[in-house]
């Protein structure tokens, strides 16, 4: 039986809340299948056959909040903390400028040792070294004069997951302290700055449902964020999350086809996460829609230390050192990086 809301998702480029649940649950393999091509030639169209890339910085991992699924969660007193310097943050940019890199990522846990002071001098650095580039910030929720401090240095992205749209699934993944309101009233901050901004969610987080899912995206439907990073869900051996099942690989990249048909012109990494659980992940992401990677730009030492789940990935293609072996990658599905700093479309 043909599924007609496929039909619809193609032809408008958006469905109801309820569509979208429906959607998911009665997806076909082939219906599926249309999506992710129609997917990749939207995005084909919008950007060319190129793929972004950001080099990503983890600058901290302490982290003041205690996040069910999070490696590095506050109660975790098995992580080594660190923090980088300026000096060390500053030499990940010129080793990245080295590299050819025209956009960064700085990204920690809510450490609120960076100060808006510090950090927006951080910024103004960043700018001087690399004005190149562009800069994205992703350290959690803070004050509206963080945000603006580090907006006028110069700051041009910032990255804050909503994690999950849903107020009762949102509840069961973070302690009573947190909420899904003050996450969305961070974006609604960040987005009235100026910023182009990122948001995002896991796939397969513990007691999600499609009607979650939905939810999910039919906030980024109103919302209309210049960027959707998503992954799927992995366990971390030391939270209460432990004993809980990895999300899954193909529905994750279905959800990357959904958002690029919906928002042709957004930008949509192939995470890391999907290329911790499938070597091949980040390539059926691209093929599906994806358009960014974000290799890793941090020092060797202390990358196993930024471990929000287990077995992720840090040494190996998607260390921004080795470059090369991702466009070899990238050059087998006939993709390229492009050269620019690829600013959102939207
Ligand atoms: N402190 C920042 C950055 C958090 S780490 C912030 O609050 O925005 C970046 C992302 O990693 C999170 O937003 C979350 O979606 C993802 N993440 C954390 N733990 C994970 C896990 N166990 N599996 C998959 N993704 C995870």
């Amino acid at each position: 039986m043909p599924n007609t809301l496929v039909d619809e998702l193609l032809n408008t480029h958006c469905l109801s809340r309820d569509g979208y649940r429906e959607l998911l649950e009665t997806l076909s393999d082939e219906d599926a299948q249309r999506l992710k091509i129609e997917a990749q030639r939207l995005c084909e169209q919008a950007y060319g056959r190129v793929v972004f890339r950001r080099g990503l910085v983890e600058f901290s991992n302490y982290c003041k909040n205690d996040c069910y699924y999070c490696g590095i969660r506050r109660s975790n007193a098995a992580v080594s903390r660190y923090r980088l310097s300026d000096d060390e943050i500053l030499n990940c940019i010129k080793e990245g400028k080295a590299l050819g890199f025209k956009s960064y990522v700085l990204q920690s846990g809510d450490d609120r040792h960076y100060t808006t002071k510090r950090m927006a001098n951080l910024v103004a650095e960043i700018k001087a070294l690399a004005p190149e580039a562009s800069l994205t910030l992703s350290m959690g929720e803070r004050s509206r004069e963080f945000y603006q401090a580090c907006f006028d240095a110069g700051c041009d992205r910032y990255l804050l997951r909503h994690e999950t749209a849903k107020h009762c699934h949102y509840a069961k993944l973070h302690p009573k302290e947190m909420s899904l309101s003050s996450r969305l009233q961070c974006l609604e901050v960040i987005k009235s700055i100026g910023y182009q901004v990122g948001t995002g969610f896991m796939v397969g987080s513990p007691f999600q449902c499609y009607a979650d899912l939905a939810e999910d995206l039919y906030f980024i439907q109103e919302f209309r964020p210049h960027m959707v990073g998503i992954g799927p869900f992995i366990a971390h051996h030391e939270t209460k999350f432990a004993d809980m099942p990895d999300g899954s690989v193909e529905l994750t990249i279905r959800m990357i086809a959904i958002l690029r048909i919906m928002h042709p012109k957004i930008l949509l990494p192939a995470t890391t996460a999907l290329g911790t659980l499938d070597p091949d992940g980040r390539e059926k992401a691209i093929l599906a829609g994806a358009n960014v990677l974000m290799p890793n730009l941090s020092p060797l030492r202390v990358r196993e230390w930024y471990m929000i789940y287990d077995n992720k990935i840090s040494t190996g293609d998607e260390s921004a050192q080795l470059c090369t072996q991702l466009e070899e990658r990238l050059r087998k599905i006939n993709y390229r990086f492009a050269e620019d700093r690829g600013d959102s479309l939207m």
